[in-house]
């Protein structure tokens, strides 16, 4: 192992100013709205920004787009693409072992559907271990509830013997910037990877598209943490695709002024699940089966539960003892629970969970759905692709059998898958090898070191 980097202030500073972190460095904080002062360069005509420009041809055989040459915006040893529970993990560990990491997602912030599809309760973090409670999720994602912890209204329900935290949102985004950057990973926010890059047979790179345009990233290995394996699947591994229920999640406002039990009793029973707020809960409303790769069913789905929510809002305030209640927020992401899962070298299945079976390459511990249950261990094949090389899956996507993907996808496995897949794919980079061929005892001690439990 080329041993651990030292990440100098520097490197926190360039991470920082990647990451579009650099203005609270410097004091400039987003003002409060008031006119321009003199000499601010608002509305500052500036060169019309130059590209060249490829468009898609319209023939006779249909729509075509033209051959053409990608700027390459950098080249790095370990690419992340989505910056979910598992893509946050996998890039803080595979930059805390040294390697140069890039991470690229394409909203504005981190946590994916944890902070944007507001599922707010990080369930299977605990399991019972020789009849004891146990803390099953350690390491970088236990490291990021901490810190949320020792803040004001980030988290509730956190500690040794409390299993199943609940989050705020918004502070969650901020503590998961503020570890990647110390971190030393660069980030591109707003950069949707559309395609993949091949060298032959292997992928090595992504093409990203964004409103700076089209370009390539280039990487030694990639970590797909797009939750929906868009990476993998775009470069040829096996997998499975799947439909599931997609809802969307909202918040109620007020909800400590409302009465309870008259609401009930009229029927209206769910006022959602506690938040750090007492007067704010989240609402989780499943919504139908459905395919989370076509847009038009995206955009029918996202309408239709909008409106739904919105006229069961109203409902409720018409409603005595509901009239205080205000619909807070809807969550800006939908709530795709499933939709591609990885062929893997080895397919973890519920019956190994349930007997909690130990795996020679175990790189991670899930816990109980519900904080009452085994612990059960991860071998690291469920993240390697059966043929392909050059690339990990995390989080949601990894290979599992039908029955463990309830569990699989809760937010502390994605955060102990993410944590394994990027610090595999930093020894990959470090031993110039394959992840089918990564030392799994490296990979263990890696772990170890970083803080994570292996049973
Ligand atoms: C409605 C609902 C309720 C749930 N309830 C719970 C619960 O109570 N407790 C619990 O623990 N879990 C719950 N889950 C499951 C859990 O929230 C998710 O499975 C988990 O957060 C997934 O994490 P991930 O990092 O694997 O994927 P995601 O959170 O989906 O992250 C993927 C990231 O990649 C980005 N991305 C995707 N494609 C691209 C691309 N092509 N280019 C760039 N970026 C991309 C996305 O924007 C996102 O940030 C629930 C899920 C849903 C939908």
């Amino acid at each position: 192992m080329a041993g651990v980097r030292r990440v100098s202030r520097r490197d926190v500073l360039r991470g920082m100013a990647v990451a579009g972190l650099g203005a609270p460095l410097a004091r400039w904080v987003v003002a409060e709205e008031r006119p321009a002062q003199a000499g601010a360069r608002e509305l500052e005509p500036v060169p019309v920004s130059s590209r060249p420009r490829y468009p898609a041809i319209r023939t006779s055989e249909g729509v075509v787009q033209p051959q053409r040459p990608l700027p390459v915006l950098e080249e790095t040893d370990v690419l992340v693409v989505g910056g979910g529970a598992a893509g946050f993990a996998a890039a803080v560990a595979a930059a805390r072992a040294g390697v140069r990491t890039t991470l690229i997602e394409r909203y504005g912030y981190f946590g994916g559907l944890w902070t944007g599809g507001m599922v707010l309760l990080v369930m299977g973090t605990h399991a019972v271990v020789q009849g004891k409670l146990q803390k099953t999720l350690r390491g970088i994602g236990d490291e990021l509830l901490a810190r949320l912890s020792k803040l004001d209204g980030a988290i509730v329900n956190y500690g040794e013997d409390r299993a199943n935290p609940t989050v705020d949102p918004e502070a969650t985004k901020i503590v998961m910037d503020e570890m990647v950057s110390e971190a030393g990973v660069r980030v591109l926010f707003h950069s949707w990877a559309t395609d993949v890059v091949m060298d032959g047979e292997r992928p090595c790179g992504v093409v990203v598209d964004g409103k700076s345009g089209r370009h390539a990233i280039l990487a030694k290995i990639l970590v797909d943490a797009t939750g929906d394996g868009d990476i993998f699947a775009a470069a040829g591994a096996e997998h499975e695709q799947r439909l599931h229920a997609i809802g969307l999640v909202h918040r109620l406002g007020n909800v400590d002024r409302a009465d309870r039990e008259r609401l009930k009793s009229a029927g209206f029973g769910n006022l959602g699940s506690i938040t750090p707020h007492p007067s704010v809960t989240w609402v989780n409303l499943r919504g139908p089966s459905s395919n989370a790769l076509d847009v038009r069913e995206l955009t029918r789905l996202e309408i239709q539960h909008r409106r739904a929510i919105w006229e069961r809002v109203q409902a409720l305030r018409k409603q005595p003892g509901g009239e205080a209640l205000f619909l807070l927020d809807i969550a800006p992401q939908l709530g795709v629970r499933i939709s591609r899962t990885l062929v893997g070298m080895k397919q973890l299945t519920r019956t190994e969970a349930r007997e909690s079976r130990t795996f020679p390459d175990t790189i991670g511990v899930g816990g109980a759905d519900a904080g009452r249950g085994p612990q059960w261990p991860i071998p690291y094949g469920v993240l390697v692709p059966k043929r392909l090389d050059g690339l990990l899956a995390a989080g949601r996507c990894v290979c599992v059998d039908e029955k463990l993907i309830e569990s699989m996808r809760l937010i502390a496995a994605c955060l102990v898958t993410g944590h394994a897949a990027g610090a595999a794919a930093a020894l990959c980079v470090q031993d110039r090898c394959e992840p089918r061929h990564v030392d799994i005892g490296r990979l263990q001690g890696l772990l170890r070191q970083q803080g994570a439990y292996l049973g």
